[in-house]
């Protein structure tokens, strides 16, 4: 190690309203913080003095004080400078916002602040939402956290939606509690993998995430904090609106795009309240290797945990004993549609899989349907296994599950998404 450049131990004194911002790049570093003395929060989670946090490859991180510290870092860190200039006031200032449209919910026992991130890709949208989902549970709130970003989310795994009930802070280390989510299955890694479908599972959501809320007071006037994904353009647009009104939203919170600030304030209306806020210098851009790569850390961690390790099941599953469909034929313009059907149609219609090779390494929902005869399409899902093996031979599969056998429900839906079981 002692010809890296940068060196294993630093101190970094930080004046109030700064932050240290670190990167950990190279394969399996460990790099660990400790908060020496002073205040310090990490995406507005509070750092408890004396307590290690170990990163590893890929974090991007940043420490913002507001009254002053002293932090430490172990470990080979490829990127660490502290910034003076940040946004935080600012953000902190949109919380203030939303605390007094919470605080009015509470008195008139009405529905808090549904709020909306939007902006293009790698702005800070979802680190923007974990710092005011944070700020909002600590003032004893109880928001719910919507995640719509099918590429990048931060709930269940890649290919899918979903919603959490948040009731702490986000750990520094692992994020939001994945405790008993809510999440649909979608099965690609971008809305405009058949945004038909996306739209309808997005009014599904919405739909039920206002019920569960209004039979939890609490969680009602807090409101929601809703994170899209950054495709802003075009059709990108229009999905947005359909958010936007599917949920209902009163703010709208735009990152660092003026055009998009612009064309919300035109087309919304009156009542949804639009907010331009610039986008923090230290938002990190992500290659599109990079973004494979968390896609894959991210189905990994579902199956193996991350900090406290889980240990999944695997087994074989003989192919009649289940039922996997995708959802999606392939379109067909309309004039080789039979009469009176639509190409569109076909994006919701529930295609039956045969298995095979076919499966090998991809993700299969595991939804609460129990026949085709239950509306699969908007039904949420139970959790995810993953293939592992095919042997056509025997006409089994083997399977990586959460359960140990036999699997809970067997109508499964296809993904997209694939992961290669490296373990
Ligand atoms: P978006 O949701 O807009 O795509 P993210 O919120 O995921 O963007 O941020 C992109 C990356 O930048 C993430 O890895 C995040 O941890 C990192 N990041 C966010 N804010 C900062 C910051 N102030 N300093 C350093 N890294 C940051």
């Amino acid at each position: 190690m002692s010809d890296d450049k940068t060196p294993t131990n630093q101190e970094f004194k930080l004046e109030p309203d700064s932050e240290l911002r670190f990167e950990v790049e190279s394969k399996n570093e460990k790099v660990t913080l400790e908060l020496k003395s002073g205040v310090a929060e990490v995406f507005g989670t509070e750092l408890v003095k004396g307590k290690l946090y170990t990163f590893t490859t890929g974090a991007k991180i940043a420490v913002f004080t507001w009254r002053g510290c002293v932090v430490e870092l172990k470990g080979k860190v490829d990127v660490s400078y502290v910034a003076k200039e940040t946004p935080q006031v600012m953000y902190l200032n949109a919380h203030a916002c939303l605390e007094k449209l919470r605080e009015k919910a509470g008195e008139e026992n009405s529905r808090g602040p549904i709020t909306m991130v939007v902006g293009p890709t790698d702005v800070g949208k979802s680190t923007l939402c974990r710092l005011l989902l944070n700020y909002a549970v600590r003032m004893g709130r109880r928001p719910v956290f919507v995640d719509l970003d099918v590429g990048q989310g931060q709930i269940s795994i890649p290919g899918t939606i979903g919603a959490l009930l948040v009731e702490r802070p986000a750990s520094v280390e692992e994020g939001f509690s994945q405790q008993a989510p809510l999440v649909y299955h979608f099965g690609h890694k971008a809305p405009n993998g058949n945004l038909t479908l996306y739209n309808i599972l997005v009014t599904r959501l919405a739909e039920e995430v206002q019920e569960r809320m209004q039979a939890n007071r609490r969680a009602n006037a807090s409101g929601v904090m809703i994170n899209t994904c950054g495709w802003v353009k075009g059709d990108g647009y229009k999905h947005l609106t359909h958010v936007a009104q599917a949920f209902e939203v009163d703010v709208i919170i735009v990152l660092d795009q003026e055009r998009l600030y612009n064309e919300l304030v035109r087309d919304m209306p009156a009542f949804v309240k639009v907010v331009f806020l610039p986008k923090n210098g230290g938002v990190v851009e992500r290659s599109s290797g990079a973004r494979a790569e968390a896609r894959d850390a991210r189905v990994r961690e579902y199956f193996y945990g991350m900090r406290s390790p889980l240990y999944p099941h695997s087994f074989d599953v003989r192919f009649n004993e289940t039922k996997i469909y995708k959802i999606g034929a392939p379109s067909l313009p309309d004039s080789c549609m039979p009469l009176g059907m639509k190409a569109e149609d076909n994006h919701t219609k529930l295609v039956a899989v045969s298995a095979g090779t076919n499966l090998l390494h991809h993700v299969l929902a595991v939804s609460f349907a129990a026949s085709t005869e239950d509306d699969v399409i908007r039904s949420n899902v139970a959790g995810f296994i993953c293939v592992t093996n095919v042997d056509m031979e025997r006409q089994t599969m083997t399977v990586l599950c959460p359960q140990p056998r036999p699997l809970p429900k067997t109508l499964l839906l296809l993904s997209d998404i694939q992961f290669m079981d490296s373990h």
